[in-house]
């Protein structure tokens, strides 16, 4: 674990609206900071939804940093290869010239930053929405309660209240694509001859856009990202539609049939937000509220924790509380916003499906290590 000197013997209070990936983490690396930290989420409960998610180096270190590494790997994957296939033929196998990449269920990563968390002395409270916030340093909560801090972290994900109260300037514009995500058992030995250990993207173009990612997150649990336009009806139907899926992936079945029994699955789709700047006056955005991105190149969560972890390092220097978000949203954003126009290119044009997607600049977030803030793995 890195170790972080407190700078300054006044206790700053940092109230921080969001209790994701994103928010967790920075109200972590603050409070590890010597920071008195709340942290306000909506739900009656601190929980993950989604299924599975992958991790790359820069998140991996961001959990370093903050102390929950050995937890996570616990009960992860890092799967031997990235396999691509286009019509049920192999196109390409990515081990990305061994740069740490690994697979986990959500709920396993949250449970992770939430015991850490309360380890470290973040003050949790649910059913605490934030309705708005102030530049000079208030959170407004939907009790009525106003809270005050040294610092005002929006982590409150895509819709963020936080950042729509302050009127940054924002782009925002959705992909044609959504997915069903599921967590299901293994099955590794009832699939047939095949490397079942590897991540398969699994596309078809033909007679239909539809698509399975294959992602193995330990040895009980399997991770299906089952994507289809939002115009397709039957692809972007939940439950599953059993038949349209089998009919392109037949050889998934015990993992289909399992899948389709999940009466509270749900079709998302996601979309791009880019704002003009990160930060207001003492209010600073991270995550899906600053800047949700397609998850083609799976960074969303990577970038917002390292935002998050990074704001908390750089909120100690520079001369006034607004230089440093200014520095700070300097330093990390080039990268941000390199893998949101990435992201969303591919999620525009599908060529992921082509196989070797992970190029070089398409790892440029993964490489990074935000610690020492270089790039500390090899392309
Ligand atoms: C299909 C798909 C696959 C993805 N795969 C990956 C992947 O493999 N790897 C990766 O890095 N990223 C991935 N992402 C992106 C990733 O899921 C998000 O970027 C990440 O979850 C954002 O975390 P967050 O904490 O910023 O926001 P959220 O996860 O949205 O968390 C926001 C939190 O704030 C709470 N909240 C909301 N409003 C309020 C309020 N007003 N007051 C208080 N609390 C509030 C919510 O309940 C929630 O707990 C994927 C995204 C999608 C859509």
């Amino acid at each position: 674990m890195v170790s972080i000197n407190k700078t300054s013997d006044k206790t700053r209070v940092a109230q921080v609206a969001g209790g994701g990936f994103s928010g967790l983490t920075a109200a972590i690396a603050l409070r590890q900071n010597g920071w008195d930290v709340v942290l306000h989420e909506k739900s009656p409960e601190l929980r993950a939804f989604g299924a599975g998610i992958y991790l790359w180096h820069n998140g991996l270190r961001v959990l370093e940093g903050i102390g929950c590494l050995n937890e996570v790997l616990e009960d992860s994957f890092t799967p031997p290869a990235y396999e691509t296939w286009m019509h049920n033929k192999t196109v390409s196998k990515e081990t990305f010239n061994g740069l740490p990449w690994r697979i986990m269920t959500r709920a396993h990563l949250h449970d992770a930053l939430a015991n850490r968390a309360r380890e470290v002395g973040v003050e949790i409270r649910t059913n605490s929405e934030a309705v708005g916030a102030e530049a000079s340093g208030k959170l407004k909560l939907a009790s009525g309660e106003v809270v005050e801090g040294d610092l005002i972290v929006g982590a409150d994900g895509v819709g963020s209240k936080v950042r729509d109260s302050l009127g940054f300037e924002q782009e925002r514009w959705g992909a044609t694509d959504g997915i069903i995500r599921l967590i299901v058992p293994r099955h590794k030995d009832k699939l047939g001859h095949g490397e079942w250990d590897n991540t398969i993207d699994m596309w078809n173009h033909w007679p239909r856009v539809q698509r399975i990612l294959y992602s193995p997150c330990n040895d009980r649990e399997l991770y299906l990202g089952l994507m289809a336009p939002s115009a397709d009806p039957r692809g972007s139907k939940v439950p599953l539609d059993l038949e349209v899926w089998m009919e392109m992936f037949p050889f998934l079945e015990p993992c289909l049939v399992d899948a389709a029994k999940i009466e509270d699955a749900r079709y998302d789709t996601y979309q791009t937000t880019k704002l003009n700047t990160w930060s207001r006056g003492k209010v600073a955005l991270v995550g899906d509220a600053g800047h949700a991105m397609c998850p083609a190149l799976a960074q969303g969560a990577g970038c917002g924790m390292v935002n998050a972890f990074t704001l908390a390092q750089d909120v100690e220097k520079g001369a006034s509380l607004e230089e440093a978000l200014a520095d700070w949203e300097k330093s990390v954003r080039p990268i941000t916003d390199l893998t949101q126009k990435l992201s969303a290119d591919h999620a525009a044009n599908r060529t992921m499906s082509y196989g070797n997607g992970f190029t070089p600049e398409a790892l440029t977030a993964a490489r990074f290590d935000p610690i020492n803030r270089v790039y500390s793995w090899p392309q």
